[in-house]
């Protein structure tokens, strides 16, 4: 909903937005419920994403909309040059933070904080509090004037309930613990890259994430689904994703580790995966 009050507040009939094709479905819905064009470009191709805009400058305003970290493949958006391109071709920049949010940054504040981005250069910014916060909810931040317009005409703003007041006074406490437990953060970066390192002894193909979402390409949705199944049964939740959410030929495991884990949960997953890749390849 507050992606659907960015796309609606922030065009109309003679305005694009262009999107990452990898977007989550939830950026790629705000812009079809939108009245702009919409168009999308490959997955952080910003060639791509140049020649679309080029082709669109008879539209009065240009939205690009982008997921910070991608949802399905953990990897990021590389934020100086959609800002750099957004800047020479006079178009604004969203940047949905959902798994950056709270993770990402010495302080929490996400991919802008991590790759040294102002507001300048992200007019537009969105996360959510499902996710690192444990709560619910999301918000937009950016200039005075974003916010008024989107409190003046969002419409998935205006016409719902508001936040629940105990949500809020969650939310604050889970903002509190983001900014001052820094050691989550590092305790988290210390297992995605003890993951990343055990995995690399197995016959496993990692995708190039530095992020908590650590997908294992498996490719075949049947095994993908058998393998989540068979670590089911040894109580390791470890969810298959499948096409239409990937693109077909790529389903895989999605590991997500969190600041809650162990070393020694790492050394129990990468033990299963190693017996069942053995016992795949035995028959
Ligand atoms: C999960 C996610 C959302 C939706 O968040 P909810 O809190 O579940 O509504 C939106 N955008 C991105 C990029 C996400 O990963």
């Amino acid at each position: 909903m507050a992606n659907l009050a960015i796309a609606s507040a922030l065009s109309s009939k003679q305005d694009l937005i262009v999107e990452d094709k990898l977007n989550h479905a939830s950026l790629i819905d705000a812009a079809r419920l939108s009245d702009a064009d919409f168009k999308r470009y490959n997955h952080n191709d910003l060639e791509h994403l140049a020649l679309r805009l080029q082709q669109a400058g008879e539209y009065r305003r240009r939205l690009i909309m982008t997921d910070g970290v991608f949802s399905m493949d953990g990897d990021c958006a590389d934020l100086p040059g959609l800002s750099q391109l957004a800047e020479q071709q006079d178009a604004w920049l969203m940047v949905d933070d959902a798994h950056g949010f709270g993770v990402l940054g010495r302080r929490g504040a996400g991919l802008l904080e991590q790759q040294s981005m102002t507001q300048q250069q992200v007019p537009v910014f969105m996360a959510t509090l499902g996710k690192s916060a444990g709560c619910y909810g999301a918000f937009v931040a950016g200039s005075e004037e974003l916010i008024e317009t989107l409190i003046q005409s969002a419409r998935s703003y205006i016409y719902t309930t508001a936040t629940p007041p105990a949500l809020a006074a969650a939310t604050i406490k889970s903002l509190e613990i983001i900014e001052k437990e820094s050691w989550r953060r590092e305790k988290l970066a210390e297992l995605i890259a003890y993951f990343r390192q055990q995995m690399a002894t197995l016959d496993f193909e990692l995708m190039p994430s530095n992020t908590a979402i650590q997908p294992i390409v498996i490719g075949d949705n049947h095994r993908a689904l058998a393998l989540s199944e068979a670590l089911l049964q040894q109580d390791i939740l470890v969810t298959a994703i499948r096409p239409p959410t990937v693109p077909v030929g790529t389903a895989r495991l999605r590991v997500t580790l969190s600041a809650e884990h162990e070393m020694a949960q790492i050394d129990r997953l990468v033990a299963a995966l190693q017996s069942l890749s053995a016992d795949c390849s035995m028959g």
